[in-house]
């Protein structure tokens, strides 16, 4: 509504005058919030005419029946807008009372006492005062309708309104969530917070729950801290309540009918959750302290970056436990955790989220700092990636490393404002009051499995010692110590409240103490709900030791095949396809028929079409991978007329595997975390990330570096994931012609993954294929073409398709007399084309031409096949398109050397190295790649 017509209004009703400025008021009020005025006024303002320009647009007869609804109103005698209306003084201060109350919900957490150390410098709220209202102490004994303010009767004293708006909103608990636009869930937070005043009020046996959890926390601290003197342990103390807040999370989402957990988190505290809540043996990590560790294969990882597994026990039932492994790169494992959790969902069936919860633990200084947390809540309802909502703790010791001056670390008031671009609400806790912790756990829980949305703790605590046990955090942050170190810990404070309040004896807070470090002598599980594991959905073991040239059923029956191919170009005929696209299916329907060669974008959605016939899953995300960045898949066809979706794959057989292909949020390191969890988690089906253009995927280096590379060498975690990167040298600059082949190439070792140039329709077929007919899970990072995708010759049969198998190496397909050749010139990707097109052309018939078509794990014995016939030869050539210092040259040529007969060259025929990956001159770019043609060829 707009405010001039408002005033317009105001000055032709009868509510001109001094009754219109508190009515503007009250307006204003109910424009920030709606339910912040009483339901007679929402009425009122609800039924307002609705605004299409100047005051002079509204018409006569909306005023009279604001005016009429008033007088009937004032008439009866019986709402509190009557009243008002009848007696305007009055009525202002109730309206200013409304305003009170609104002015903590929105702003009381900025008065709350939230910093354990009371050093949080913050300036008073004006708003929060009475006397900001003009309501002063005579107003106090007055008694005001609460409007919808949640607590006690409709009435109350303006004393016992303002002491409720204290307890609820300036007490241990700082509740934002006005920004939320969802009336509904404005209100559902206020009926959970107000009632209660933001308190507990726990049973005993809760009350001695919290206290385990607590004493648990700092007894595994200070047992390693006396055991382990000086060794890195990233302790939890000061944020100790996240120990009994994870159980309180674990017991409530247990009841709700939670069936599995995945939780992210960094270092801080984690080996205090491995323990104290998903239950790893303390003797275990003993062992790990001191140095031991089993004969496996692998780097392994400290400590501090482990995942674990268990089944965890609560009153609803059993719950299972994931915690992520994870790598130093603070907060990229929750898209990771996201992604896991999504899987998860899809093998359930489960599509409101319910069944399957994560819990992402981030720090303060990380949180705000670092993009891929805005990159996850984008995603948090993005039809791809949503999971139901994420439980997001973060642990606020008010330190990252040794950076803690607000003015550095962030430009926002709170750590967690990020959030806000969700609207999900944030609770700011003090991490000394474990049952408000306790109490906004639940709350959190409850939310998160009522909206499905994102829902934000910020725990707010300290960090008793440096950023680790080795440092002496006094250096920089002298006052904050000071302070810690005569703060008494959140064990003791709650102990000795529950003692004041005669819940516990000090007896029994030294028996549990006691009891727990002996717990921990014994070595044995601490936990009692923990459980072996039984909830988990998958077994590994097929999967496990496998090697990639094993071998598996590539073929199958070209009747089967052919009846595939029918089905994916089969469109109901009422869904009518754009001009171009129809073109396209009208080809397929011909290559189906075997009238044409079958090209790129048909092969591929065969491969997916004959997995999902297997009832496998196939999930595929990308900026554009319904359609494909260059036109050529068209997996997701638009109805013309209506805009719909029809997905021909979802449609080859009565029974099949589910498929899901998603164009992504526009972001390449969340997304391919994302894929990066699924894959790890769903090893039956074919998970695909594509780039946009294979450049992109430079912003996602820290996933590829850290999990898809490394992950199975670090933790043993296999992952299957297919990454598709348009890759080519088509004088499109130097940002939309490499994928940076040499990165990846440069990770290899250990057979950790397989990086493809695939260069014919049968190729990318059969290497889709094999990803999952094969039971080897490793990541298949693949160069994949764009101009190739409509080159006439990369073309392929439905025979080779039914009948052929990955070729890794492709040999001479020319006939040449072998005997002739003095030249053999090793290739990859699109660049062999062009050599065979001028090899032809120039009738050259002394220079073979193979294909690498995987470049690693290098495949010596398909290399030295394709080479039988030409050992005779002593000039070999590794012809690339990209500059010299990029490309497979520098590292594959080890490879290239071993496969060549002994006493024969190798020489290079490629750009000279360059610092830009392309030039950005076309006429440079067409030069260039004339001269490395002709280079290879022999030509001048
Ligand atoms: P989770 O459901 O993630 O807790 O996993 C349960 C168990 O499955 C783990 O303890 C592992 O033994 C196994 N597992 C899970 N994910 C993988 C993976 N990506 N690679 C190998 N084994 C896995």
């Amino acid at each position: 509504m707009h405010q001039g017509i408002m005033k317009a209004w105001l000055e032709s009703s009868h509510l001109s005058g001094s009754n219109s400025t508190y009515v503007e008021e009250m307006y204003e009020a109910y424009q920030e919030d709606p339910s912040s005025v009483s339901e007679d006024w929402q009425v009122v303002f609800d039924n307002l005419p609705a605004v299409n320009g100047t005051s002079q647009d509204i018409p006569e007869t909306a005023h009279s029946k604001v005016r009429d609804y008033f007088r009937s109103l004032a008439l009866e005698g019986r709402a509190k807008g009557a009243s008002r209306v009848t007696d305007p003084e009055l009525d202002a201060k109730q309206v200013k009372v409304l305003q009170l109350i609104n002015a903590h919900r929105f702003r009381g957490h900025q008065n709350a006492n939230l910093d354990p150390l009371g050093l949080w410098q913050r300036e008073s709220v004006s708003e929060l005062d009475p006397a900001f209202h003009g309501l002063d102490a005579e107003d106090m004994q007055r008694e005001f309708n609460t409007g919808s303010f949640a607590y006690g009767s409709d009435t109350l004293k303006l004393a016992d309104i303002v002491k409720a708006l204290k307890s609820t909103y300036c007490g241990s608990i700082g509740a934002e969530y006005m920004h939320i636009t969802d009336t509904d869930e404005k209100r559902w937070i206020q009926q959970r917070l107000e009632p209660s005043l933001g308190k507990a009020n726990y049973d005993i046996s809760t009350k001695k729950r919290i206290l385990e959890g607590l004493n648990a926390a700092e007894g595994m601290e200070k047992y390693l801290g006396a055991k382990f003197p000086g060794a890195k342990r990233f302790s939890l103390e000061g944020g100790d309540a996240l120990v009994p807040m994870m159980r309180e999370i674990l017991y409530r989402a247990g009841e709700a009918g939670t069936k599995e957990i995945v939780v992210g988190m960094a270092h801080r505290g984690r080996l205090n959750v491995l323990v104290n809540v998903l239950g790893k043996r303390p003797a275990e990590l003993f062992d790990e302290f001191a140095g031991k560790h089993d004969e496996v294969q692998g780097s392994g990882d400290v400590k501090y970056h482990q995942g674990f597994s268990s089944d965890f026990e609560t009153p609803g039932g059993n719950v299972h436990l994931a915690l992520a492994f994870n790598p130093s790169h603070l907060e990229i494992v929750n898209p990771v955790v996201i992604g896991s959790v999504r899987a998860r969902q899809d093998r359930r069936g489960c599509k409101d989220g319910l069944q399957v919860m994560p819990i992402t633990i981030h720090g303060d200084s990380a949180i705000t700092g670092q993009g891929i947390v805005q990159e996850t809540f984008n995603m948090s309802q993005a039809r791809g990636f949503k999971v139901g909502g994420s439980i997001r703790i973060v642990i606020n010791n008010q330190v990252g490393f040794t950076t803690s001056n607000h003015e550095d670390v962030r430009s926002t008031e709170y750590c967690t404002d990020i959030a806000k671009m969700v609207q999900a609400p944030i609770f700011h806790v003090n991490a000394d009051d474990p049952e408000a912790v306790a109490f906004i756990s639940q709350l959190a829980v409850d939310y998160r499995n009522e909206f499905k949305r994102d829902v934000v703790i910020d725990l707010v605590c300290y960090r008793r010692h440096g950023h680790n046990e080795a440092d002496e955090p006094s250096a920089t942050q002298p006052l904050m110590y000071a302070k810690i170190k005569k703060h008494p810990t959140p064990r003791k404070i709650y102990a000795d409240r529950l003692i004041e309040e005669s819940s516990i004896s000090a007896d029994d807070v030294t028996g549990l103490v006691n009891t727990y470090r002996d717990s921990l002598d014994a070595g044995d599980c601490v936990v009692k709900e923990w459980r072996p594991m039984t909830l988990h959905t998958v077994d590994w073991t097929p999967y496990l030791n496998r090697e990639w040239d094993e071998s598996y059923q590539a073929s199958m029956e070209l009747e089967r095949l052919n009846n595939l191919a029918q089905k994916i170009v089969d469109i109901p005929e009422s869904h009518k396809l754009q001009s171009r696209v129809a073109k396209i299916y009208k080809d397929r329907v011909s290559m189906a028929d075997g009238e044409k060669p079958v090209d790129w974008g048909f092969a591929e959605t065969l491969a997916y079409a004959s997995i999902l016939e297997d009832k496998k899953r196939v999930r595929i995300t990308g900026q554009d991978s319904g359609r494909g960045t260059f036109f050529h898949r068209h997996a997701v066809l638009h109805n013309q007329n209506d805009g719909t979706t029809y997905l021909p794959l979802r449609n080859v057989a009565d029974e099949q595997g589910e498929i899901d292909i998603t164009d992504s949020v526009l972001s390449e390191a969340s997304v391919l975390a994302f894929e990066y969890g699924y894959a790890t988690a769903e090893p039956g089906g074919l998970t695909i990330w594509e780039a946009q253009f294979g450049d992109f995927v430079n912003c996602a280096q820290v996933v590829i570096d850290q999990f898809l590379s490394s992950g199975e060498q670090k933790w043993g975690r296999l992952c299957g994931l297919t990454m598709l990167l348009p890759h080519g040298y088509e004088g499109q600059g130097p940002e939309h012609s490499s994928a940076r082949l040499e990165r990846f190439l440069q990770l290899c070792a250990n057979h950790n993954m397989q990086v493809c140039v695939p260069s014919t329709p049968a190729q990318v077929y059969h290497m889709l294929r094999r990803q999952v007919v094969r039971p080897m899970r490793r990541p298949l990072v693949v160069m994949s073409p764009k101009s190739l995708l409509r080159h006439p010759l990369a073309v392929s049969t439905l025979d080779e398709l039914a009948n052929g198998s990955f070729q890794s190496v492709i040999g001479e397909l020319d006939a040449l007399d072998a005997s002739k050749v003095e030249r053999v010139v090793f290739c990859s990707g699109k660049v062999y084309f062009e050599l065979l097109d001028k090899r032809r052309k120039q009738e050259i018939t002394n220079i073979a031409i193979l294909r690498v078509e995987q470049l690693y794990p290098f495949p010596q014995e398909e290399m030295q096949a394709a080479l039988a016939d030409y050992q005779h030869v002593k000039d070999f050539v590794w012809c690339q398109e990209e500059p010299q210092n990029q490309g497979a040259w520098y590292c594959s040529q080890h490879h290239f050397w071993a496969a060549i007969p002994a006493g024969a060259q190798l020489t290079y025929a490629g750009r000279e190295a360059s610092a830009a990956p392309a030039c950005g001159y076309p006429a440079l770019h067409a030069r260039q790649q004339e001269e490395l043609i002709n280079s290879a060829l022999k030509l001048s």
